[in-house]
């Protein structure tokens, strides 16, 4: 938890909150973004997906990225399903 809207985040992941220079906001708007949804839907990382990590999380970075894009992805998943806490 880096900012301002991080902290809101963990409280509430699905927040449409976000601190531009923020590298865990931008791993969090991935996770709620339409790139990782065509992926899931298509069962593979899309190009615009590939291309939005490596902007994101640079070059060489992309599986990590990947990986906190999905970490997000789940508590998202979690929170809406009802476990409000
Ligand atoms: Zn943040």
């Amino acid at each position: 938890m880096t900012c301002e809207a991080c902290t809101t985040a963990s409280h509430n992941p699905a927040t449409g909150r976000f601190h531009a220079d923020c590298p865990e906001c931008k791993a969090r708007a991935l996770a709620q973004g339409r790139e990782l949804f065509e992926s899931k839907r298509a069962g593979i990382k899309s190009p615009e997906y590939a291309k939005a990590l490596s902007q994101v999380f640079g070059e060489g970075n992309e599986e990590a990225g990947h990986a906190r894009v999905r970490e997000w992805a789940k508590k998202i998943r979690q929170h809406q399903k009802g476990t409000t806490t």
